[in-house]
């Protein structure tokens, strides 16, 4: 069954521990325009929401991946209700994680990307507390959160680039600046630089607060720039923002 490419079109899945009918936002086309990309990678676009790929089932309280989850079917805008899909339009919307419930869900994680993944998207809910430009104090830390930090590092060693990126940002939060620019001397493409310049500066300063990287007019979105988001299955970070200020996508 192929995603639905109306906006406000919902996906129905079923919890698979108890098989209650959950709604969340399917995934579909959407504009890029006024995104913004934060240090840490993660990017807010107004017009093209991410819908979450992991959840919470307010039936159960388990959690899943949407992936793992049976679709049932999709609901558009102008679905009109019969008896047939009576439940549906009654169901739940699934519940959203946040940073300890990301933790919590690492028992799902099967292979390191997915893990990554979930400590990814745990530290960019810690760091929304702070994401404010400019920048006022650096995101409060947990020892929990202190911990996912110091395994993001780990598991992004041997990465590409992209993950070195996350790598030096997740080692700036930790006060590790040393070891930032060591990090980046294994970034050298040039469509990185902006990126890789303004971690060596804020980290030659000591700074380990949460900065705006990229707004949508140093992006060059153009007006009509459209993509489509599929929902891929676990471990694959799309969604997960980019480094790369001249193609913002959500691929990675
Ligand atoms: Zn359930």
């Amino acid at each position: 069954m192929n995603p639905p490419q109306n906006p406000g079109a919902e996906l129905l899945i079923a919890c698979p521990s108890c098989h209650t009918p959950l709604r969340l936002a399917a995934p579909g086309m959407g504009s890029l325009e006024g995104s913004v990309v934060w240090s840490d990678g993660y990017r807010f676009s107004p017009l093209m929401p991410v819908p979450p790929r992991i959840y919470r089932c307010p039936g159960c309280g388990g959690i899943a991946w949407v992936n793992s989850s049976p679709t049932l079917g999709y609901l558009l805008p102008d679905t009109e209700r019969t008896e047939e899909n009576a439940e549906w339009f009654a169901a739940p919307p699934v519940g959203i994680l946040d940073e300890a419930g990301l933790l919590e869900a690492l028992s799902l994680a099967q292979e390191p990307e997915a893990e990554l993944e979930l400590r990814v998207a745990s530290w960019w809910r810690s760091n929304d507390l702070c994401r404010v430009s400019p920048p006022v104090t650096a995101p409060p830390r947990s020892d929990a959160a202190l911990e996912n930090l110091r395994r993001i590092v780990d598991l992004t060693a041997d990465g590409d680039e992209t993950l070195l990126l996350f790598r030096a940002e997740a080692l700036r939060h930790l006060g590790r600046f040393d070891e930032v620019a060591e990090t980046l001397q294994g970034v050298y493409c040039s469509d990185f630089a902006p990126a890789k310049s303004k971690q060596l500066e804020w980290a030659s300063q000591k700074d380990n607060r949460l900065y705006k990287l990229f707004e949508a007019l140093e992006l060059g979105f153009a007006e009509d720039s459209e993509e489509t988001t599929e929902n891929p299955p676990p471990g694959d970070s799309s969604g997960a923002g980019s480094f790369f200020p001249g193609t913002l996508s959500s691929e990675t």
